[in-house]
């Protein structure tokens, strides 16, 4: 504590203001208020001497102790008289802690701010207090770009605004590994989809680390990315891996795959299962004479020709060169027989720019019993090589073997 006179000098100060700077006692009573002050001028401290009431004033200065070094001060200042005398009675405070404090605070807060805004995403706090409630205290500036929302209309106590961009068919998703989360204190990882403000929908990835805090509640920090970029590819990707370059239609890996889950469909529902294969007659002639550029265009012009004609329950597919297959779920040998006469008559029935018309060879089996994808391929091989050699342009179906 500190008294100072009207005129700036000192009337009295404590042992520990005195320690506090660094004098003696006896050296304080000859300094002036400028004297340790190291932010104002003079002139500025006079005025605000005269400006002292009794109200007491709060404010924050820096002093100089004897040896040099600044301290920063938080001074509270009442003005009294006393004994005739206008005096001002001040209790000075050491802050300098507290302000190093703040600038280191400051400057993580900065450090964070840097870092966020480089982040490709958006960085938040999300929090699941005791009683189960949520919220997301922190969210970086990130997360404007990524929702296309203003940083007020999401951030803040109520976690519904962010929440209910999730789309209905993911958020059980999210939400069945934010508990587990909670459960066992594994990080999260989660693709989701969410409402852009904009309308579209955009793929978002979140990735983030649980805290248990010390009320009980769990607080996890994370990063959310925007992966529709990433996604669209790996779909286009997806989609190339299980479709024929020329074709468009299911590629023979493709088909291999949709046979053995068809098969093991109707073995568990006892359905009928049955497969058309076909082939195009004499092409070899056709890529001789018109050339192999012809050629393709028939493939495409044919598979499409048979698309039309398929339910969308049925399964169609490049087998390899010109030889195709359907899968027909739920399908029996006479009705099999009876799609493949249509498709026959389908493409007999075109007329192909150039060269007329093209005619293809059809052989159509009825999954029996317990018989495998190989067997089957081959009884729909045999069948079809019947119809070349009975003449081509014609469907041969095959019946199942008699069961042991
Ligand atoms: P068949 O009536 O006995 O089936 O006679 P084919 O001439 O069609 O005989 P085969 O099935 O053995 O010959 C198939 C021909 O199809 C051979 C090949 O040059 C041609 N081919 C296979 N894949 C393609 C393709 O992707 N494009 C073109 N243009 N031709 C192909
Ligand atoms: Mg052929
Ligand atoms: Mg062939």
């Amino acid at each position: 504590m500190v008294i100072l006179r009207i005129d700036g000098s000192i009337y009295r100060a404590n042992r520990s203001y005195a320690e506090m700077l660094g004098y003696s006692l006896e050296e304080m009573g000859s300094l002036h208020v400028w004297d340790l002050d190291a932010r104002f001028s003079k002139e500025e401290l006079k005025d605000m001497l005269r400006a002292v009431d009794s109200d007491g004033a709060h404010f924050e200065t820096q002093q100089r102790r004897k040896d040099g070094t600044i301290i920063d001060v938080e001074l509270g200042n009442n003005g009294a008289t006393y004994d005739g005398d206008k005096l001002i009675f001040c209790i000075v405070r050491d802050i300098t802690a507290r302000k190093a404090t703040e600038e280191k605070l400051r400057q993580s807060e900065a450090l964070l701010r840097g870092i966020a805004s480089q982040v490709p995403g958006a960085l938040y706090q999300y929090r699941m207090a005791p009683d189960g409630s949520r919220s997301f205290p922190y969210f970086s500036e990130g997360i404007v770009a990524l929702g296309g929302l203003p940083l007020e209309a999401i951030s803040g106590p109520e976690t519904d605004p962010a929440m209910s961009r999730i789309l209905p068919e993911d958020a059980q998703r999210v939400e069945a590994q934010t508990r587990h989360s909670a459960a066992t204190m594994a990080n999260v990882h989660v693709e989701f989809r969410a409402l852009h403000a904009d309308g579209s929908i955009h793929w978002i990835e979140c990735r983030s680390t649980p805290q248990k805090e010390a009320d009980g509640g769990i607080l996890w920090t994370g990063i959310l990315l925007d992966i529709t970029q990433r996604k669209l590819a790996e779909e286009r990707v997806q989609a190339m891996a299980i479709t024929d370059g020329l074709t468009g239609i299911t590629n023979r890996q493709e088909l291999g795959r949709l046979l053995e889950k068809e098969m093991a469909r109707a073995a568990r529902y006892a359905s009928p299962l049955s497969l058309i294969m076909y082939d195009l007659d004499h092409f070899k002639r056709i890529n001789d004479r018109f050339g192999h550029n012809t050629g393709d265009d028939v493939l495409k012009t044919v598979a499409s020709l048979v698309n039309a004609n398929l339910r969308s329950s049925d399964m169609h597919g490049r087998w390899g060169g010109e030889e195709f297959m359907v899968l027909l779920p739920q399908t029996g040998l006479d009705a099999a027989s009876q799609v493949a006469e249509k498709l026959r008559h389908e493409i007999a029935s075109h007329r192909f720019d150039r060269l007329g018309t093209v005619t293809a060879s059809f052989g159509v089996v009825e999954l029996a019993g317990r018989e495998s994808s190989r067997s089957l391929v081959q009884r729909v091989d045999e069948a079809l090589y019947r119809a070349k050699a009975l003449g081509r342009n014609r469907v041969e179906a095959e019946p199942a073997p008699q069961q042991p």
